[in-house]
């Protein structure tokens, strides 16, 4: 399962109700600017420009009582740093990433940004400054400028040009036959699953983030696809704190540091030669 389905999957039916194009678009923004089950503390204030600085304080979590999920995660990591979370499926590991946007609020334990606690920044403040690309890509019916523009409905046209162009999708805008204008989606042309994550990874570049949380893709994309979408994502992460849901081998090792997660626990941290010297549990999911 991955990271950010459940909850759009929730205000999806939703946006369909609306009007398609913008008017529509902006209830949607409306919508995540009040989701009913978190709410701003009333001293909650606006978060500073974080750097990207994260620590899980012994952090537990469950969907159901007497069920838990996650269980004494202690965790820093450094602002522009690159984590990898690797661990079988049912592990923990979307569960845990969807706690920083606040899909979710620990039941014990706590997460600060910067040493800031997540309650004390107001929702919106705290998540126009992380970004998310997952493999379930949420396109609304609308043209491509609209999707790539999700969320930053000010940005100029260069701006989103330029996002375009860093996810690589210049070749494919000008093969459109409205280019930007096209519409897309159920109505519109249908992207591939690889053109959608290059129009996640542009929403990406657009919002500029200070942290970035990516869903790798389980699904298999030709090689020439697959290098483009990884170039996209390397560039993106440059200096920005990226965890990565890893499926790839070549991004876990790339990765600065691995969290190898287990029943809801981190069994073992550390980079791929310290894991691989450690001969235990990642050595063997290695191998
Ligand atoms: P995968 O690699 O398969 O995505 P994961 O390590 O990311 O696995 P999670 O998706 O975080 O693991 O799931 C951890 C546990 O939480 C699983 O047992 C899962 O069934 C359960 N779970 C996930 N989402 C929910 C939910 N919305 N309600 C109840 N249980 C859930």
């Amino acid at each position: 399962v991955s990271v950010f389905y459940r909850p759009l999957e929730k205000i999806a039916a939703v946006i369909e109700t609306y009007p398609r194009g913008i008017a529509g678009f902006r209830r949607f923004q409306e919508l995540l600017a009040t989701d009913p089950e978190i709410a701003d503390a009333p001293d909650a204030v606006d978060a500073p420009a974080l750097r990207g600085d994260i620590r899980f304080d012994n952090v537990g979590f469950g969907y159901e009582q007497g069920r838990p999920i996650l269980t004494g995660i202690d965790l820093s990591i450094r602002a522009g740093e690159t984590v990898a979370f690797v661990g079988p499926s049912g592990a923990g590991k979307t569960t845990l990433l969807a706690l920083l946007p606040r899909f979710y609020e620990p039941a014990e334990g706590r997460i600060t940004i910067d040493g800031l606690a997540l309650p004390q920044m107001r929702l919106n403040s705290l998540r126009r400054q992380i970004g998310l690309v997952s493999q379930d890509v949420f396109l609304f019916g609308g043209t491509l400028r609209e999707n790539i523009a999700y969320g930053r409905l000010e940005a100029s046209e260069d701006d989103i040009r330029h996002a375009a162009a860093q996810a690589q999708l210049t070749s494919l805008i000008a093969a459109l036959p409205q280019g930007l204008d096209t519409l897309v989606g159920e109505r519109g042309v249908m992207l591939s699953g690889g053109q959608k994550q290059r129009v996640a990874i542009a929403r990406a570049f657009l919002k500029n983030p200070p942290i970035l949380i990516l869903d790798e893709a389980t699904s298999a994309l030709d090689s020439q696809t697959e290098r483009e979408i990884q170039s996209a994502l390397d560039a993106l992460s440059v200096g920005r704190t990226t965890l990565v849901i890893a499926h790839r081998l070549g991004t876990i090792r790339n990765a600065d540091r691995i969290v190898v997660m287990a029943e809801g626990r981190i069994v073992e941290i550390g980079s791929h030669a310290e894991l691989t010297a450690l001969n235990g549990i990642y050595a063997g999911l290695a191998a």
